[in-house]
């Protein structure tokens, strides 16, 4: 299958790529957390051809995206309590929501539970091709099942070009790392993916919330596979130092018999074989949006290494950091601060 590139600015762009969801095809489109890729979430065999595109195993379950507070409705029953203020607060933006759902949305959406993720995305692309369509969109990242997740059309088509009937390109994303996925069917919410929006964040409007700490191994009873420590990888081994100047130096020192890329905060001084400039240390947002894009790009150099320094758990830099212990296949430990050492 060839690929259309269709330029989310051009004049039909998003009527031509909102057709193909329409007759059941896949459409990779940017939000403002990566890009997604999309299909009619009511169509079961246009649904199983992300699985198949992405070889995502049937497990794990799709976010769905809306365009409007109705389309969300229509997807689930009764919502909890707390959905009034979180939607006033976080909505559109990059918060999923899990709760029950309505039985229009198919087995294959949610992995066989009664329950649905749902999302209101604020990037206008995503928006405006959801209105188009007029359906509700099932979309993963559009990656390999466990490869790192684009934040540019590049990124979509090197994954998948060929398996998909188009993209979207819009630019790269604006955040850069995924929505935080909230657990609403408890008493006390839990995150059971930590995303964009920080648990801070929701314990202002909450009061309480869980979180719920990410499991290494085997994929039944996960709350939620997006946790499995392994996800989000480069095939590069990734190595990890504390967050500080000195220390990233010193690990990468201490590896300089080998190939080694960093990740090179903004002004910081290093030898290695190869540097990501990844911006300016403590803007953890401008960290957040050139994180995957970093990681690609180190990835593709065929080095032996990849070396990071992990971010305080402030604002954004607690996702930035959880990704990298993911990238790096590391189980997040609590209190186990050591990382690079050995
Ligand atoms: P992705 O869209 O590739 O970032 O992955 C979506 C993630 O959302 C999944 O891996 C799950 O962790 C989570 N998710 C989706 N639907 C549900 C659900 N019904 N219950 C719990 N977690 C879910
Ligand atoms: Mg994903």
């Amino acid at each position: 299958m060839q690929t259309l590139r269709l330029y989310a600015n051009d004049a039909g762009s998003i009527e031509q790529a909102a057709r193909i969801i329409r007759s059941g095809g896949l459409v990779a489109c940017p939000t403002e957390t990566v890009y997604g890729l999309g299909a009619n979430a009511l169509d079961v065999a246009a649904v199983q051809k992300i699985f198949a595109a992405k070889e995502r195993p049937l497990w794990d379950p799709l976010i769905v995206h809306v365009s409007s507070r109705e389309m969300l409705k229509s997807l689930t029953m009764q919502l909890p309590a707390q959905f009034e203020n979180l939607f006033s607060t976080f909505m559109p933006g990059p918060l999923t929501l899990v709760v029950s759902k309505q039985a229009t949305v198919p087995d294959v959406v949610t992995a066989g539970r009664n329950t649905v993720a749902v999302r209101f995305p604020a990037h206008p692309v995503a928006q405006r091709l959801i209105a188009a369509s007029g359906l509700p969109i099932a979309a993963p990242s559009a990656n390999w099942f466990q490869h790192v997740s684009p934040t540019t059309a590049e990124h979509v088509l090197a994954d998948l070009d060929g398996r998909i009937e188009a993209v979207l390109d819009g630019g790269p994303c604006p955040i850069g790392v995924e929505s935080t996925v909230l657990d609403l069917t408890v008493a006390v919410p839990r995150i059971l993916r930590q995303g964009a929006v920080t648990a801070e964040q929701l314990k202002q409007v909450l009061g309480d919330v869980v979180v719920i700490n990410p499991v290494s191994r085997g994929q039944k009873g996960l709350q939620s596979p997006g946790m499995m420590s392994r996800h989000y990888a480069p095939r590069t081994n990734v190595v990890l130092s504390q967050g500080r100047e000195t220390e990233l130096v010193e690990v990468v020192q201490k590896l300089s018999h080998q190939k080694v890329g960093v990740l090179l905060p903004s002004g910081w001084n290093i030898r290695a074989a190869a540097i990501f400039d990844w911006g300016r240390w403590g803007d953890w947002a401008a960290l957040a949006s050139r994180l995957y894009a970093g990681l690609r790009w180190l990835d593709d150099l065929e080095l032996e290494l990849v070396v990071a320094p992990l971010p305080p758990e402030e604002a954004l830099g607690g996702v930035i950091k959880e990704r990298l212990l993911k990238a790096s296949g590391r189980e997040i430990l609590p209190g186990r601060m050591d990382f690079g050492k050995g």
